[in-house]
């Protein structure tokens, strides 16, 4: 077994145990394994065993490091996680399957004309801002429900929704770290609810400090970098 080997079954038990804990169904949470700043070879060490998704906050370097993994894993599934700019839409788009970090109704737009341009489908969830301590996401419920709202009106043809993303404060206090969560989930629940047309079941949330409280709070993916990869430079 390889050192990746050992910390993924190490997490993968840990996700386990906390469905189990809290009455969810086994394999209800999925696994995105973080691997920015860390290099291909312990990609590919994960890859060996088992794991086939993969979160990166970076384009350029998403591009660099998976266009080597796609040479021969076409299962693998990469997920980007980190904020979108507009000029990087087109690569963004050559090479994830899924982008968690929609924040903005003019992303969702040009996401749109790059997949025209593309003939191709891309998956997606609205990244709401939850924490005070970072800037990512939706600022507010009402600037999220409009970009919803565009989708199930049939604004983006391209775009599938699948729910949402968001990060807790980077703080100990578990309170804080727990009304993050419920915050993401109570919003997903509206939003289904009003916009029956769209399947938004999906709910990422949880890192490498706070995932068991995420699973505990409804977590359908949990983003795990440093407890799998060790601590990035
Ligand atoms: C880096 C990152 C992660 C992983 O964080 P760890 O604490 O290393 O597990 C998860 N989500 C996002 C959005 C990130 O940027």
């Amino acid at each position: 077994m390889n050192d990746i080997e050992t910390k993924l079954q190490s997490v993968l038990q840990t996700i386990r145990e906390a469905e189990k804990k809290s009455s969810r169904a086994e394999n209800s949470v999925r696994l995105l394994a973080v691997s920015k700043f860390h290099p291909l070879n312990l990609i590919l060490d994960a890859i060996a065993a088992g794991q086939f998704f993969f979160g990166e906050n970076r384009v350029q370097e998403a591009r660099e490091k998976f266009f080597e993994v796609f040479k021969t894993q076409q299962n693998v599934r990469l997920h980007l996680i980190g904020s979108l700019q507009k000029n990087k839409v087109s690569h963004a788009v050559k090479i994830a399957h899924c982008i968690e970090s929609v924040d903005r109704i003019t992303l969702l737009q040009e996401l749109q004309r790059i997949c025209e341009k593309q003939n191709k489908k891309i998956e997606i969830l609205f990244e709401l801002h939850t924490a005070e301590d970072s800037k990512a996401g939706f600022e507010n419920f009402a600037s999220l429900h409009e970009a919803v709202e565009l989708c199930a009106n049939g604004n983006f043809p391209n775009i599938i929704p699948k729910g949402f993303m968001t990060m807790a404060p980077f703080t100990n206090d578990e309170k804080l770290i727990r009304k993050s969560f419920i915050t993401l989930r109570e919003t997903k629940e509206k939003l289904q609810k009003e916009f029956s047309s769209l399947s938004l079941s999906e709910l990422s949330m949880g890192m490498s400090g706070d995932y068991k409280i995420a699973i505990e709070e409804g977590s359908t993916e949990v983003r795990i970098g440093t407890a799998i990869f060790g601590e990035r430079n």
